[in-house]
């Protein structure tokens, strides 16, 4: 046995949902609890911008406006992490894929290391909920753990619960302008992913509208199963 076959022990899940819709706060939970790899294309691509590489240059301005950075880098910039070893025990996709290009991408990719998507955890919210959610969202500096103003706040005020960090950021495309194009963007291009994780097979949608420890229970439940 090389290792490279892992279906059998392990999950490959594909979270979607709009911007603000929870991905990364459920995907970090998941990542704890099940020992799997948050893979984000935003903080990939967020990384690449603060590097400067060439990928980097040319999707600051697409982020900014809150389009879509174009299929090209953003597979070049998957396929690169996903074949990290520490991928091979299971991934949860947080935020790609957002296209049907990049979904065929991904199946593909996964086939070509006798992977496959497991699960595709489609989180539902109203257009009006994410736009609260993003407008209050920040996050811990040091160790990524993401805060909102009235949902979930630090236990002690100005101090990360996960390490005692006490410098937290916002996110320059998480204003109202840009808010409204990245929804219309997830309408026109990565909504129709619904339907085409639904005709594999391997779709469940979860009401996101919850509060976040009630998504995660959901979460957790379909997760376990899919691992059982
Ligand atoms: P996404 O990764 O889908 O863009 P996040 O996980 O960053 O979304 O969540 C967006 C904001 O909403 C964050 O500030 C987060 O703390 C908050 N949030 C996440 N899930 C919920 C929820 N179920 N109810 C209320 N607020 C939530
Ligand atoms: P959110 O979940 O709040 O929309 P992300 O961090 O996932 O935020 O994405 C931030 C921005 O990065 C997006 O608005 C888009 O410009 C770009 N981006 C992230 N993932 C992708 C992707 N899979 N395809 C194209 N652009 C992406
Ligand atoms: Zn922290």
């Amino acid at each position: 046995m090389d290792g490279s076959i892992t279906t059998q022990t392990t999950v490959n899940l594909v979270l979607l949902g709009p911007p603000g819709a929870g991905k990364g706060t459920q995907a970090r939970k998941l990542q704890d609890r099940f020992g799997l790899v948050q893979l984000s294309t935003g903080d990939l691509l967020r990384a690449a911008v603060a590097a400067g590489t060439e990928a980097g240059k040319a999707a600051k301005a697409v982020m900014e406006r809150g389009d879509l950075v174009s299929d090209d880098i953003v597979i070049a910039i998957l396929r690169d992490r996903l074949a990290d070893p520490d991928c091979a025990g299971g991934v949860i996709f947080d935020g790609f894929p957002r296209t049907t290009v990049q979904a065929e991408a991904l199946d593909a990719l996964m086939a070509e290391t006798g992977r496959a998507i497991t699960a595709a955890i489609s989180l539902e919210v109203d257009d009006a909920a994410m736009v609260t959610r993003i407008s209050g969202r920040f996050t811990c500096a040091g160790c990524g753990e993401g805060y909102h103003d009235s949902f979930k706040t630090p236990v002690v005020d100005g101090t990360c619960d996960s390490c005692g960090g006490t410098a937290f950021k916002r996110r320059a495309d998480d204003n109202a302008e840009t808010v409204g194009q990245r929804l219309r963007a997830y309408h026109a291009q990565t909504a129709p992913l619904i339907d085409f994780y639904a005709a594999t097979g391997v779709l469940t949608t979860i009401d996101a509208m919850q509060d976040i420890d009630r998504v995660e229970t959901d979460l957790t439940a379909i997760v376990a199963k899919a691992l059982a």
